[in-house]
């Protein structure tokens, strides 16, 4: 099919006229566009960079060495040699890939050991693991609701969370962020019209770095018959005992949740999502989640390194204590400094609010250029009146990397009075 027997079956199909000349339709989809042309009017571009070595407290980019806030390497574990070992003894003994779907003969031992090991860790019954954090959240939700449900999920849910609501077609309202009061509304409001309502937060939210209230939310839930589904990406390995997540933070029966999903992307060192839950609904997940059964189960390598990060969590307590104390301190700096850190509440993200995105692109760029390295979140991510620089603490700083660091955006701080001097972008 040729670029013009396209164009003629667009123009054909919506009545439209479509030239698309000598170009492909796709590059007239204006959305593919518009960011890279948004940031192409910056002087700077602070994305895509390319990093060598492993990004721990610190990061080589283009041959220079910088402090490091912009991976989730919590732990400072990614490139631990008790790990890097037991992935190197999987890929001995599978390979590199399972070749199959678990279901049709791509199952090893490594699978189920790790299921068991994170539902005994969160002390769940059982647990599914899938090859991608996103997709885990995209095929959970888009296929255990419907259009004849309502999903009900704090307003600044991960996109996965969103694309998977979108895709089950149930009908979607966010809730104001960590807003009970609000969400008990919303639950009074709709939730007789429906037959199931779903509800969705996150155990840490990575923008702000705030814990949800998990003992109201399941308040909630147990008040209004509703199924509590919590995303754990960024609370899995960074809150509760030995990073046991958000119930073991508030000390609540993990069995209160129905669906604890995580991912082995931040502080597990690997790729993939989980969802831990009761038995049964694992079960049922197994033989009809589409995610799972018709996708290639997790490779050998990435399910090593989760589980022997598990590990490490289970024993090595200090990791903890030293991620708290980098955590405490580095906020604790910024807040001397007069910065906005927004909702963040002792939890290793850390937002540094400029409130415009102009502002958050100059001031992460001064920053790269004196030696470190913070992403500029701006919008469309965040409203533009929430841009900001996030900063991921690690139990891999260092409080001379910390307090380095803190010197740097201090020197920086004019930049956030100064007035704009760059093009501004409509909200
Ligand atoms: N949920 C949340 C809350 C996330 O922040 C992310 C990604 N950072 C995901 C899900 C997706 O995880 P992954 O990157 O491992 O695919």
């Amino acid at each position: 099919t040729t670029v013009k027997d396209i164009s003629l079956l667009v123009r054909q199909a919506t009545g439209m006229d479509v030239d698309t000349g000598s170009r492909s339709i796709i590059e007239d989809f204006p959305e593919i566009h518009d960011f890279h042309q948004f940031l192409q009017t910056k002087k700077m571009v602070p994305y895509f960079r390319k990093s060598e070595g492993i990004a721990s407290n610190k990061i080589i980019i283009d041959g220079q060495v910088l402090l490091n806030f912009s991976t989730y390497n919590y732990l400072g574990l990614n490139g631990d040699s008790e790990i890097n070992e037991t992935v190197i003894d999987a890929i001995a003994r599978h390979g590199t890939s399972v070749s199959g779907s678990r279901l049709l003969c791509g199952e090893i031992g490594i699978h189920r050991e790790l299921e068991r090991k994170i539902a005994d860790f969160i002390g769940t019954e059982d647990a599914i693991i899938q090859v991608g954090g996103h997709s885990t959240n995209v095929n959970t939700i888009g296929n255990i609701v419907n259009e004849e449900d309502l999903i009900l999920h704090d307003a600044l849910s991960h996109n996965s969370i969103i694309q998977g609501a979108l895709l089950s077609r149930a009908k979607r309202k966010p809730f104001k962020h960590n807003d009970m009061q609000h969400l008990e509304e919303e639950l009074k409001k709709l939730r007789t019209k429906f037959r199931r309502t779903l509800i969705i937060a996150e155990g840490v939210y990575s923008m702000d770095g705030d814990i949800c209230n998990l003992p109201e939310l399941i308040r909630l839930k147990e008040k209004y018959n509703a199924i509590l589904m919590v995303d754990e990406a960024h609370s899995i390995g960074t809150i509760g005992r030995n990073g046991r997540g958000v119930t073991s933070h508030f000390g609540i029966n993990p069995e209160k949740v129905d669906i604890l999903m995580g991912t082995l992307s931040k502080s597990l060192n690997s790729c993939g999502g989980y969802i831990a839950g009761n038995k049964k609904f694992i079960n049922y997940l197994k033989y009809n989640s589409p995610g799972f059964i018709f996708s290639v189960g997790m490779t050998p390598s990435n399910a090593a390194a989760a589980l022997a990060s598990l590990m490490i969590c289970e024993r090595d307590g200090y990791l903890f204590e030293q991620l708290k104390t980098n955590y405490t301190h580095f906020l604790e700096g910024l807040k001397k400094l007069g910065a906005d850190t927004g909702e963040s509440s002792r939890t290793p993200i850390i937002p540094l609010i400029t409130r415009d995105s102009d502002k958050a692109l100059e001031f992460a760029e001064s920053l790269f250029q004196q030696g470190v390295n913070a992403m500029p979140i701006v919008y469309p991510a965040v409203k533009e009146s929430e841009a900001r620089i996030r900063f991921f603490i690690s139990a891999a700083h260092t409080i001379e990397d910390l307090d380095a660091a803190l010197d740097i955006i201090q020197k920086n701080m004019p930049i956030l009075t100064s007035e704009k001097d760059i093009l501004t972008i409509n909200p």
